[in-house]
């Protein structure tokens, strides 16, 4: 949600006319408009068109994007924009021209972090208590994820999961729905490694940070160690010359809460957080979950526009119409208001965008393209060391993000010495995050929402960080000589490392039957392992000998056209520009993956 905040909406102004060819690939438009792929990849996402960096969109979808970021879209010469068609699925209305006019104040919203047993779910809790009104009450003691409390007239959306992981995890599906995020440290146990997590991702999200030393009841509190401490991790705050205030406050007593509230406000207010009430309503998922009785159920926090009771919304790859909504407001959610939703066909995940459509049609439609295409928005966020040599040597990017974890901070900080020296006028690097200690899944998410890669120095992963690494294909890189370290990162900003691709195979099938079809042969095959999917490069096998390498045309099982058929299961395979098989053949399905 801090979209409108945080500078990236704000590239252009009125009157910045920006040419647009009659198509143009994500990476272009980024150039184009000041901004960063993922910016764009983003703004598409909104309008349910899933695009990968170097897939091209058609000049009305990129107006579109352009227009939302401040942008005047006009046709380049010698390019008749057409209208429709392509890789474009709308799903919202666009933009009204007069949105700037529309726009509104609206509440901020607030994640709390902090290390554990600091006391931020108290404080959560504490606040409720405290501020939401008597009449709402009831409808607020069922948990939704999110609550809303008003303060001297002015309402903060409070998201009700505490802590960075959650934060992060959505931020890494493309969310930021928070506008401010309140650090937690407890005035007696002071800075502590979660506190540094938590930091160094509200930062890689460039999150305003306002600090609360809980528990000042305590005999043993000590608020200005807690300041002096913050202040290593580039945490000024105002009474030391820097712009973060820290309140002292109490979950217990209640002290200070008000005090935290007003800065909270006040934060938001310089902040100038606005959007337009009156459109179709877009948001953020921020919980979901199967209800036994009422089926999938899904907390979101609008972003955008009105939501209300009927509308009919797709969310990633879910879709249905709002059957029931349950918030404080009763039928509808403006913007920042939580609302749990009742009516999607699926569970959605958490951090997954959605937007009202103008039918239930519309919405199947475009989940279904979004189902058709995860795989390649799953890959969207991966970055590689390789990829980012490859993207700094082609002059598409000028970044490199790096999360540093070593055995020992003695090592930490040789190694951030060494690699700040590397940074070069023309490629910007950022150590985003550095600790001690394994690679943990938080580094991880925090790497795959900012993208960054990981370097462990001296260090393993978890077990659960390698899993993620895997799934979000974050790159973490291990290394026990330091100089292989800095070798490695110096040639990257350099653009001097090539990526290396390496091939995956994803399941094999035997043919048992040849058939014939209009424009063709099919081969009848049982599946004997793994997968065989739609999207997949395969190759026919004959004695162990590839004697043809293409693409599926076609998946059948049974008569269905089919995105994928599993180990055990039967099907019919057409294998692009080939027709001679035998029986016996194995098809092998497989992909490639860039590695280091
Ligand atoms: P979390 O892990 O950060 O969510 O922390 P909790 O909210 O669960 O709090 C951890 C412990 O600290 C609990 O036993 C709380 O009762 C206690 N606690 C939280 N806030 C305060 C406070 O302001 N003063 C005191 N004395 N104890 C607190």
């Amino acid at each position: 949600m801090s979209a409108d905040s945080d500078g990236s909406n704000g590239a252009g102004g009125p009157g910045n006319v920006v040419k647009l060819p009659r198509t143009i690939t994500v990476r272009e438009l980024g150039e184009l408009l000041k901004s960063t792929p993922v910016d764009v990849i983003k703004e598409l996402m909104k309008r349910g068109v899933m695009a990968a960096i170097n897939q091209s969109v058609e000049y009305d979808m990129a107006a579109s994007v352009a227009q939302e970021m401040g942008f005047e879209p006009q046709p380049a010469e010698g390019s008749a924009a057409t209208s429709g068609g392509g890789a474009a699925v709308a799903v919202a209305e666009g933009e009204p021209v007069a949105e700037e006019a529309n726009l509104q104040p609206r509440p901020p919203v607030v994640t709390v972090m902090g290390h554990v047993d600091h006391g931020k779910t108290s404080l959560l809790d504490a606040i409720r208590e405290t501020n939401v009104t008597a009449q709402e009450a009831g409808a607020i003691t069922q948990h939704i994820g999110a609550y809303q409390v008003e303060v001297n007239g002015h309402k903060i959306t409070f998201i009700d999961t505490p802590g960075h992981e959650a934060f992060t995890a959505m931020r890494a599906r493309g969310a930021t729905v928070t506008d401010v995020a309140v650090l937690v440290v407890a005035a007696d146990d002071g800075v502590m490694p979660q506190t540094i997590e938590a930091i160094a991702h509200a930062k890689a999200a460039q999150v305003p940070i306002i600090i609360a030393i809980n528990k000042i009841d305590l005999p043993a509190a000590a608020p200005d160690k807690v300041k002096q401490q913050l202040t290593q991790y580039e945490v000024l705050v105002e009474e030391f010359g820097g712009e973060v205030p820290a309140i002292p406050v109490s979950a217990k007593t209640k002290e200070g809460l008000d005090d935290l509230l007003e800065h909270i406000l006040l934060v938001a207010e310089i902040s100038e957080l606005k959007a337009n009430p009156d459109r179709p309503a877009e948001g953020t998922i921020i919980e979901a979950e199967m209800d036994a009785n009422r089926g999938p159920m899904a907390t979101v926090i609008v972003e955008k526009g009105t939501l209300r009771a009927g509308d009919a919304v797709v969310a990633g790859e879910s879709n249905g119409r709002v059957k029931a909504m349950f918030n404080d407001r009763g039928e509808e959610a403006p913007p920042a208001m939580p609302a749990e939703i009742m009516g999607l066909d699926s569970v959605p995940r958490a951090g997954e965008i959605f937007a009202v459509v103008e039918d239930e049609r519309t919405g199947r439609e475009a989940a279904e393209e979004r189902r058709r295409q995860s795989t390649d928005a799953g890959q969207l966020r991966a970055v590689t060391l390789e990829a980012v040599s490859g993207d700094i040597a082609a002059g598409r990017t000028k970044d490199l993000n790096i999360v540093i974890k070593a055995d020992v901070q003695g090592s930490v900080e040789a190694i951030r010495g060494s690699l700040e020296r590397l940074s070069e006028a023309e490629v910007r690097l950022h150590i985003i995050h550095t600790g001690t200690g394994p690679v943990s899944e938080s580094d991880v998410m925090l790497a795959a929402a900012s993208q960054a890669i990981v370097v462990g120095f001296n260090v393993k992963a978890d077990p659960g960080a390698k899993r993620l690494a895997e799934s979000e294909g974050v790159d973490v890189r291990h290394y026990r000589i330091i100089y292989e370290l800095i070798d490695d990162i110096e040639r990257a900003v350099k653009g001097l490392i090539e990526p290396v691709t390496v091939e995956v195979i994803d399941g094999h099938a035997e043919v048992r039957a040849i058939f014939r079809v209009r424009g063709g042969r099919i081969a009848g095959c049982a599946v004997t392992d793994g997968v065989i999917r739609r999207n997949l490069l395969l190759r026919v096998l004959r004695d162990g000998e590839a004697i043809h390498t293409s693409r599926t045309s076609s998946l059948r099982h049974f008569k269905e056209d089919v995105r994928e058929v599993t180990a055990g299961l039967e099907c019919g395979i057409g294998v692009e520009r080939f027709e001679s098989f035998q029986e016996g053949d194995i098809i092998e399905a497989f992909h490639t993956e860039q590695k280091g």
